[in-house]
C-alpha cells in the first residue's frame, strides 16, 4: 500500500475553511467533497483525518495522525508532547482577560480572589501563577462571555478577535495573555519513517511558497528610459527588478514584486516618477 502522511484537521469550525484553502493552494486535491472521517488526496500522498480541534494535539502526540493543523491556543491548553513545525498565519486571535466595563481597572492584582470563567484553565493558571495572582478558575466550555452578566463569575478569560463579542456583553479586555494562530504540529517523541518525512518536507516547501506569495503583487509598467534609474530606486523588488526592451526604444517595461501593505504608496511614487500603464497581478506561489 502506498505510504500516506496523515494530517489531522478540524472537521468543521473556524479553522476548517482556511485549512482546506491552504492545502488547495499547495496543490493538494481531495477525492471527495463529502466529509467522512478519513479522506485521501487524489494527487498527493497525504490523507486528512477530520477531528474536533480539541482532539488534534493528542491525535498527533499519540501517533493516530502524523501531523496536525490546529490553533496554538489548543496546543498550549492541551499540553501534549507535540512540536510546532510551522506557523501558518491564519485564524489569528488572542486569549485575553476581560472584566465588566463599569469596573475601574488598576492592574493584575484586581484578579486576586476573583472568580474567572474560562475554557482555557491550563493557560490561565500558568499565567496567573507566573504573575503571583491567586484566582478561582471556573471552567465552562461554551458562552464564556455571558458568565459575568449572569453572576457566574467576576471576569472571563477567552478568545478575542475583533472584540465585538466583549462589547455586546459589556466587557472590556484588560490583559492580552496569548497571541494565537493556526500552526502545523508534529509529535515530539516519535520520528517519522523516511518515506513520510520526504512527504512532510515537500508539503512544508509548498506551504512556504503559498505563504511567501500571500499579500504580494506582481507589477509591470512602462517607463521612459530617461526615468529608469528613478523608477528602479523606488522599487523594493525580490532581488533586482526585471527590465525588458519595448518596440519603442525610448521606453522599457519594468517588472517587480510589491508588498500589498505598501502598494498604494509605491504606486503613487512610480506614477510621479513617470511610470505608465501599470498592471498589478495576484501571485499564487513564490519560491524564494
Ligand atoms: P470544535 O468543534 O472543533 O471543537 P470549537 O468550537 O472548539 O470547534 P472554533 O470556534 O471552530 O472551535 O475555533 C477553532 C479555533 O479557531 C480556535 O481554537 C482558535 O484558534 C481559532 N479562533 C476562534 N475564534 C476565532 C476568531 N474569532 N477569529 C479567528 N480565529 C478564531
Ligand atoms: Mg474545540
Amino acid at each position: 500500500m502506498e505510504t500516506r502522511l496523515r494530517i489531522a484537521v478540524q472537521s468543521k469550525g473556524r479553522l476548517y475553511d482556511e485549512t482546506m484553502e491552504l492545502l488547495g493552494e499547495a496543490g493538494i486535491k481531495m477525492t471527495t467533497a463529502k466529509r467522512t472521517l478519513l479522506i485521501p488526496s487524489r494527487n498527493f500522498p497525504v490523507e486528512l483525518l477530520f477531528l474536533r480541534d480539541d482532539d488534534i494535539p493528542d491525535s498527533v502526540a499519540s501517533g493516530t495522525a502524523d501531523i496536525g493543523i490546529v490553533g496554538l491556543n489548543e496546543v498550549l491548553e492541551k499540553n501534549k508532547s507535540v512540536n510546532i513545525l510551522k506557523e501558518l498565519g491564519f485564524s489569528r486571535c488572542r486569549l485575553s482577560l476581560a472584566i465588566p466595563q463599569h469596573i475601574e481597572y488598576h492592574g493584575l492584582s484586581w484578579f486576586n480572589n476573583r472568580k474567572i470563567a474560562t475554557s482555557y484553565p491550563v493557560i490561565l493558571s500558568k499565567f496567573l501563577s507566573e504573575n503571583g495572582i491567586k484566582s478561582d478558575i471556573h471552567v465552562i466550555t461554551g458562552s464564556v462571555e455571558i458568565a459575568p452578566g449572569i453572576g457566574l463569575a467576576d471576569a472571563i478569560f477567552d478568545i478575542v478577535s475583533s472584540g465585538s463579542t466583549l462589547v455586546s456583553n459589556n466587557l472590556t479586555e484588560v490583559e492580552k495573555v496569548l497571541e494565537s494562530q493556526a500552526v502545523l504540529i508534529g509529535a515530539q517523541n516519535r520520528k517519522l519513517p523516511q518515506e513520510k518525512h520526504v512527504i512532510l518536507n515537500e508539503l512544508m516547501f509548498r506551504i512556504d511558497a503559498v505563504k511567501a506569495a500571500d499579500g504580494k503583487k506582481y507589477i509591470l509598467m512602462n517607463v521612459p528610459k530617461e526615468k529608469l534609474d528613478e523608477v528602479l530606486a523606488i522599487l523594493p523588488g525580490i532581488k533586482s527588478p526585471t527590465v525588458l526592451p519595448l518596440a519603442n526604444t525610448d521606453w522599457c517595461s519594468v517588472h517587480s514584486v510589491l508588498d500589498e501593505k505598501r502598494f498604494w504608496e509605491i504606486i503613487g511614487k512610480l506614477k510621479s516618477a513617470g511610470a505608465e500603464g501599470i498592471l498589478a497581478l495576484d501571485i499564487e506561489k513564490m519560491i524564494l
